[in-house]
């Protein structure tokens, strides 16, 4: 079984309008509601690919219900830690070709919530294969807090994928996760400094001693690719120019098809494969977290891995 980990879901709520206009009523027709979160996207694809997977993480109030009821539509299993702070709300407001967001930062975790999602998480750690950790954490939990739920794991394999604090901590932290997926502004914000998509750049970037212990890290470049190291052997991924509707969520489309690939075994060609070819199908889609898996071995013949 694969589990991942939404530390701060959201109702990601889309308003689509003709025209945006400040200072007065604008009224929305064609509402859409989701349960939103980079976990959760990297859960909807895992599902889409068939996969075993158990959604996991914080939630509270009456949008923590909408968000396990989101889940039991598409038949996605959860297994959540309540808390008593409301999950939050995101906003999109999608004019003219633009989009307008309302980020809410969300609840604040108690002490004690944190504590009992520690226990909890311990348990559901213990029947996973592989486990996911996407996007960051909310108010009141420590900035080592994966670092913590790392630790738990007991060695299992863990795909991270978060930046700032919570990602630095854990490069500094005992116990490593199996591969983090930093994009170049990540990569950039880590290092201190801006890093390109040069290859002997992110070949150096990659060997910062920041990086030591961890097998696999995969540095997506967007319409780019990607770069990745993998033990000792780095490798650059090419990929064909395709027509894009909407890329937010690639990362996290990425993120599943690496997991995926890797439960099943595959080589470290084919599992950057997989990973690419997920992010560019949800690059192909207006809906965040969706694929078309019709147009996936097309995709995935146009893919070159070499090691550089
Ligand atoms: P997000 O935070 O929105 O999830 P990200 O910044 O983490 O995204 P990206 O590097 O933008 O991740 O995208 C991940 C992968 O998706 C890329 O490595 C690539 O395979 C695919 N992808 C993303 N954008 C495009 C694009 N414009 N054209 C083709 N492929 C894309």
């Amino acid at each position: 079984m694969i589990v991942t980990i939404t530390m701060n879901p959201s109702i990601d709520i889309s308003y689509p309008l003709e025209t945006f206009t400040l200072d007065t009523v604008n009224r929305v027709k064609n509402v859409h509601k989701t349960a939103g979160g980079k976990g959760l996207n990297v859960t909807r694809v895992l599902k889409q690919l068939e996969a075993d997977v158990t959604a996991s993480g914080l939630i509270g109030g009456v949008l923590g219900e909408a968000i396990k009821q989101d889940l039991d539509q598409t038949e996605i299993k959860h297994a959540f830690s309540s808390i008593k702070g409301e999950t939050r709300n995101c906003i999109a407001v999608l004019h003219e070709g633009q989009q307008t967001e309302i980020l809410e930062s969300g609840p604040v975790v108690e002490p004690t919530e944190a504590a009992a999602f520690l226990q909890h998480f311990k348990k559901l750690a213990a029947t996973a294969e592989i486990l996911s950790f996407s996007g960051s954490l909310p108010e009141g939990l420590p900035t080592d807090f994966y670092s913590q739920m790392i630790q738990l794991c007991q060695s299992k394999p863990v795909v991270l994928d978060c930046s700032g604090a919570a990602l630095q901590q854990v490069l500094q932290g005992k116990a490593k996760p199996l591969l983090i997926k930093p994009n170049n502004e990540e990569l950039s914000d880590l290092l201190g400094k801006p890093i390109g998509k040069d290859p002997v750049e992110l070949k150096e970037a990659l060997s910062d001693p920041l990086f030591a212990g961890i097998e696999w890290i995969v540095v997506s470049l967007g319409a780019g690719g990607a770069f990745a190291k993998h033990n000792e052997t780095f490798y650059q991924v090419t990929i064909p120019k395709i027509e894009v509707v909407n890329p937010v969520g690639s990362g996290d489309a990425t993120v599943a098809g690496l997991i995926d690939a890797i439960a099943k075994g595959l080589s470290p060609e084919e599992i950057l494969k997989h990973g690419n070819a997920m992010g560019m199908l949800n690059a192909q889609e207006a809906t965040t977290g969706f694929v078309q898996l019709a147009n996936y071995q097309n995709l995935v013949e146009q893919i070159n891995v070499t090691s550089v």
